[in-house]
């Protein structure tokens, strides 16, 4: 056999086309690898896809210059999943691949750690003098960042004598030690409750096949301790397991149950590590270290090797889909990783994903039922408060306060969710009706009164706030609506003696302010929560009994077919923050339309039966998870070039068992300054839309358009808007 000569590379760049280049002579090469390549006047770094390719005649191709490393970076099981996700997400091969490589590695620098040390404690308490303030200091800093690094403390002003001193007197471990002598004690599996064993004895077998499950066990269920326990009697010693979590959940209390029971093996994977700990962390995965991965969206891509195991925990969660660029879905990877691997994947969530539930129905998925709530918590009263013939302070009515006012006096904490933050979405002047309205979208400004500011969420831009209507000067300018900060300053007029603490992407922007936050709640103390979403989101409150949403309505109406969906998931994943210790929760919800079929069964807290209203309507409309959809967004400098591009594609998809509608305007047509419109397909076989996709993106790729109109292709959508 002769030599292959000629090598097909990916580049990190977004074109959808692979490039070639000669292998020089004494070059071994393998699929996945990393090699370096001139590209014009430029070296760049390449993945190897493909090797042996008849060269296309009459080309000049030059040569590889070299390899990063003799193995592939990239080993077969990960390079055949993202060449799948390339091909079902429409996405150019070159940028998925580089997806799962950290930062160092797609800049082209070596696979290798810079000598960093890090440091874990070897002692639960450090035995010094008490005037070693300084010693002290370090030792309580390392305690608190196990695997902290040498210069992460030299930044924060210790010097590397007192580091060495420390580890003269044994008092903490270099990480590489520390990983040959774990110094947490090898626990065994957690204690089950009766529910949860029941739950326990339907977990999936672990063997080498495909299975998925779906856990669907109620707000406070102990979820994780069935996680925990599936993974302490099933994986071996030498295997990898990944638990996947949305962005806000990896709050330092999971973390902490997730290492108390398996120490160093836990690996973490968001998007606060530096460069330096994504290559560490990415090198174990690589090399096949027996890590538990616990790690956002991006996780599912890593290189492992040994994956023996995957869960989902809050499968429902809409941050587990990429909003832009590569636009996977971490959980479906996660299924089709499962799939690839031969492994089992768990689903879990208290509000599962019509997609999911669905797939439970059909018998594709295994459902574990887990319905009561662990430990003699009880599930929390759902209760409809209509409000509108009541008066509002601030958006609350009476009987909210005077429940908030009851449970402070009972010495426990409250929480009011409201799904804006700011003080208010509109400032509206009632002399002339102005509003005030975001000079680049379509869309109002909201006021932000802790700064003074009237800010656009959906771009960047944002002002002064004026005392006064800019149209007609008048004095009647005032804020409509509630936003976060305006609850704060009613409930602090209300209860001066209660510290309140408002939870939202504002007041949670410095890096360690959320775990400041969640540290003050739980101690326990009397406080009001007040916040967005954020607040809905898997934390464990146990003094929480009450919980009020100030306004139910933002999803009952909404053009987007998944608000609904969305709405109730949220409710009911805020509503059970309530109640999860000793005492009984209650929920109060606000709400114009108290009789609404969603709201009362709501109330019921069954979600169950909601899901399968839901997926009723769904199958009605013939929507996913019935068919699946794909939509292809075009932006432009006019409406009109929008709409004509995709006017241009409309007939190229049009073909039997494609359903097409549009183009249309998106709901904000204009954001940015940009004009947005949306051209939406559906089809009864899933391999028929992507060859549908794959030609119009086979199509726009080489199409002349104008250099301002951009495209991109969005399969399996979340928003429709
Ligand atoms: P979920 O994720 O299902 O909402 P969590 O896993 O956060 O629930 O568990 C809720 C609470 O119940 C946690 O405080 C947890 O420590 C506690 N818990 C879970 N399982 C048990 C158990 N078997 N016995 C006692 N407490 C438990
Ligand atoms: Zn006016
Ligand atoms: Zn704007």
């Amino acid at each position: 056999m002769t030599r292959p000569a000629i090598a097909r590379i990916a580049l990190n760049r977004p074109l959808r086309r692979l490039f070639d280049y000669l292998i020089p002579d004494s070059l071994e090469l393998a699929s996945g690898q990393r090699v370096t390549v001139p590209f014009g006047r430029q070296t760049l770094t390449g993945l190897v896809v493909e090797i042996g390719v008849e060269p296309p005649p009459g080309v000049n191709l030059k040569a590889i210059k070299g390899t990063l490393e003799a193995w592939p970076a990239l080993p077969d099981n990960t390079f055949n999943l993202l060449t799948w996700a390339s091909d079902y997400y429409q996405h150019p091969l070159g940028e998925c691949l580089f997806t799962a490589l950290p930062p160092a590695l797609r800049r082209g620098r070596p696979a290798q750690e810079k000598a960093d040390e890090s440091w874990h404690p070897a002692a639960t308490e450090a035995a010094l003098p008490a005037n070693a303030h300084r010693q002290v200091a370090l030792f309580n800093a390392i305690k608190e960042s196990p695997g902290i690094s040498s210069s992460a403390l030299v930044k924060a002003g210790f010097s590397r004598a007192q580091i060495r001193s420390l580890e003269q007197k044994e008092l903490i471990i270099e990480g590489a030690k520390a990983l040959t002598s774990p110094v947490t004690e090898d626990l065994p599996a957690p204690t089950l409750s009766a529910a949860q064993q029941a739950a326990s004895a339907q977990m999936p077998e672990h063997t080498h096949e495909f299975s998925a499950t779906l856990l669907y066990g109620i707000t406070g269920s102990g979820k994780t301790e069935l996680y925990l326990h599936y993974l302490k009697t099933h994986l071996k010693a030498n295997e990898q397991a990944l638990v996947l979590v949305p962005e806000i959940n990896l709050t330092p209390q999971t973390l902490a149950r997730f290492r108390r029971y398996f120490g160093d093996r836990i690996q973490v994977w968001h998007s606060a590590l530096n460069d330096g700990e994504r290559l560490s962390a990415w090198l174990k995965i690589r090399n096949g270290e027996p890590v538990i991965l616990i790690g956002t969206r991006s996780a599912v891509l890593l290189p492992f090797n040994h994956l023996r195991t995957i869960i989902v925990d809050e499968e429902h969660d809409s941050s587990y889909k990429q909003g832009e660029g590569f636009r996977y879905s971490g959980r479906d990877v996660a299924v089709y990783r499962a799939h690839l691997n031969g492994c089992p994947v768990i689903l879990g969530s208290a509000t599962p994903s019509l997609e999911s539930w669905h797939n439970a129905q059909q018998g594709k998925y295994q459902l574990v039922r887990l319905e009561e709530r662990a430990g003699n918590a009880k599930p929390p009263q759902l209760e409809l408060l209509d409000i509108r013939s009541r008066p509002l302070e601030a958006g609350l009515s009476r009987p909210t306060l005077n429940s908030i006012k009851e449970t402070l006096g009972r010495g426990e904490q409250a929480l009011v969710f409201v799904n804006r933050r700011g003080f208010a979405p509109v400032m509206m002047c009632f002399d002339c009706g102005h509003l005030e309205e975001c000079p680049r979208c379509d869309t109002r400004l909201t006021y932000h009164r802790r700064d003074h500011a009237m800010r656009c969420h959906h771009c960047d831009f944002q002002m002064a706030a004026s005392h006064t209507c800019p149209k007609c000067q008048s004095e009647n300018y005032k804020p409509v609506g509630q936003g976060t900060e305006r609850t704060e300053d009613t409930l602090a007029e209300q209860f001066p003696d209660t510290p309140i603490v408002r939870v939202d992407r504002d007041s949670t922007q410095r890096k360690g302010s959320i775990q400041a936050i969640l540290k003050r709640v739980n101690t326990g103390e009397p406080c009001i929560l007040v916040g967005t979403q954020m607040l809905a989101k898997g934390h464990d409150f146990p003094n929480v009994t009450l919980v009020c949403v100030v306004n139910a309505d933002g999803g009952l109406f909404s053009v987007d077919f998944r608000a609904p969906e969305q709405m109730i998931q949220t409710l009911l994943q805020v509503s059970g923050r309530a109640g999860r210790g000793e005492k009984p929760g209650k929920v109060l919800i606000q709400t114009c339309h108290s009789d609404h079929p969603l709201l009362t069964n709501l109330c019921q807290g069954n979600y169950a039966a909601i899901a399968d209203q839901l997926l009723a309507e769904r199958k009605t409309g013939a929507l996913p998870p019935y068919r699946p959809m794909a939509i292809v967004r075009a932006e432009a400098d006019t409406m009109q070039n929008s709409l004509q591009l995709l006017d241009t594609l409309k007939p190229m998809a049009q073909s039997p068992g494609i359903e097409i509608w549009g183009p249309l305007p998106a709901v904000i047509a204009r954001k940015a300054d940009r004009h947005r419109a949306q051209l939406i397909l559906c089809s009864d076989s899933r391999g028929h839309l992507n060859r549908v996709l794959t030609q119009l993106c086979q199509y726009l790729d080489q199409a002349r358009l104008p250099s301002s109109t951009r495209w991109v292709v969005d399969v399996d959508p979340q928003e429709t808007g």
